[in-house]
């Protein structure tokens, strides 16, 4: 037996809250597990050498769950910040236990090579656990035989790109081969939906007025063009049987094109991610640095007006909303964002991405749970237990005797601030800088080791791993 598996780790005094659950108790893990949940454990019923942590007027949640991340990411001729330690050590100070990564190959890349290679980063290099969802760019019979076999694997989902056409994103015969595999196969495919044709049109126009500046960026995708990106998802998945599943959906225009799909009994999810319930499209026009200051914020899609802020709110709170992820792509300001900057250049050579996996769970707490927007259960059902229901993981996302002992102690009374001098992630900057958090992680386990102690990361990089799908 290895170290690892015989640490052994109590936790007093806990208020458990769950998905659908709020009570006190303590947690007992060994192996890698919770083994008991019971008023009053006595250390001394405990394996020697158990250490005992007092969660005495904090809360105990389980580990959160980032569904929607970049790692590893070569896209618009530059590669993502993060690597899996910087990226692994970030999620797990604020909170995040598992990460399920998109693999995004290029359309000549083979599945299998690209699945390799993006593993390959993971491996031996994370410190919270991790999956993918499998990027589906091209579709011929080599495709279909190597998606099978990465099936085979463990990897139940596919990503698909409704947008980037050309780059990463699948035409309609493509789109409908892959979520009649993923019927077939019982996958749940993930789906970035925008129009690209609407996109490409509309940014050829405003470039040809000259208009060039980061806050062009959501003029040039509205959200009538994300709407019918989900639209015509609904539609195919409708005629495939597929279950879908639509990643960062943006604004309400979205969320009701979902939902008519899911009246006519198309099976799917709605992810919305950090950014669009604490950022609008304000931060996009900030006039900073010459103008170029809005940068920072460019996302697909992007931040937008305010009022949908309010409407994903609403959402989230009727559980219409499943999920909050991130889509954490982390580009520096100085030299990735700048790739764009005017008069040089334009809007559409910004490098998309907010660098967000640190900063999500504790967002979500401040201005969801202080604000009295969600309740404690919606919190944890959508950071992290529906995410786990949804994607196959079968032992997170849960407080429970044989669940992974991936635990978040969280402290509701800590006050701090985001900044980029603080931050874990590699990228120069933060979206949210200045923003105060009510609460942060305190302590956090992954599999009943301790990886962050007082917010402070005190784990090692090594210990993450694929996580088993069902
Ligand atoms: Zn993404």
């Amino acid at each position: 037996m290895n170290e690892e598996s015989t640490v052994s780790l109590l936790i007093t005094n806990a208020r458990i809250v769950t998905s659908t659950d709020d009570y006190i108790a303590d947690v007992y893990c060994e192996h890698e597990t919770i083994t008991r949940i019971a008023k009053g454990i006595s250390p001394a019923s405990c394996a020697a050498g158990t250490e005992v942590i007092d969660a005495n007027g904090k809360l105990l949640f389980p580990g959160f769950i980032d569904p929607h991340v970049h790692v590893y990411l070569p896209f618009m001729g530059t590669y993502a910040k993060d690597t899996w330690e910087t990226a692994s050590r970030a999620a797990l100070v604020g909170g995040t236990t598992t990460l399920i990564e998109m693999i995004c190959p290029g359309k000549g890349d083979e599945p299998l090579g690209a699945f390799d290679t993006w593993l390959g980063k993971a491996r031996g290099a994370s410190a919270c656990d991790f999956s993918f969802h499998m990027g589906v760019t091209r579709w011929d019979a080599q495709a279909e035989a190597q998606l099978r076999e990465i099936v085979s694997r463990g990897i139940r989902s596919f990503k698909v790109f409704l947008a980037y056409k050309g780059a990463l994103g699948v035409d309609d015969r493509e789109l409908y081969h892959a979520l009649k595999l993923a019927r077939e196969l019982g996958v749940v495919v993930t789906a970035h939906c925008e129009n690209e044709t609407l996109i490409a049109e509309k940014q050829a126009e405003l470039l040809a007025a000259g208009r060039r500046e980061p806050r062009w960026h959501e003029i040039s995708r509205p959200a009538s063009v994300e709407a019918a990106g989900v639209a015509h998802l609904m539609a195919f998945a409708e005629q495939t049987g597929a279950e879908v599943y639509i990643v960062h959906t943006s604004c309400e225009d979205a969320v009701l094109a979902a939902q008519r799909g899911i009246s006519r009994g198309v099976r799917a999810h709605i992810e919305t991610v950090i950014p669009y319930l604490t950022l609008d499209s304000t931060y996009a026009e900030k006039a900073g640095d010459n103008g170029f200051e809005g940068a920072k914020y460019v996302m697909s899609p992007p931040i937008r007006d305010r009022r949908h802020q309010d409407f994903l709110w609403d959402a989230l709170r009727a559980r219409t909303i499943a999920t909050v992820a991130t889509d954490h792509a982390p580009f520096d300001y100085k030299g990735q964002k700048e790739m764009g900057r005017f008069p040089g250049s334009d809007f559409t050579r910004i490098p998309n991405g907010i660098p967000s996996v640190e900063h999500r769970v504790d967002l979500l707490y401040t201005h969801g749970v202080a604000t009295g927007r969600i309740d404690l259960h919606t919190f944890v059902d959508a950071a992290s237990t529906r995410a786990a229901r949804i994607f196959g993981l079968k032992n997170k996302g849960i407080i429970a005797v044989g669940a992974d002992a991936d635990l978040v102690i969280y402290d509701p009374a800590h006050r701090g601030v985001i900044s980029a001098k603080t931050h874990h992630m590699a990228t120069d900057y933060s979206g949210w800088e200045g923003w105060e958090l009510k609460g942060r992680s305190s302590v956090v386990t992954v599999r009943g080791r301790v990886m962050v102690r007082d917010g402070r990361f005190v784990g090692d990089t090594k210990h993450g791993r694929l996580v088993p799908r069902s």
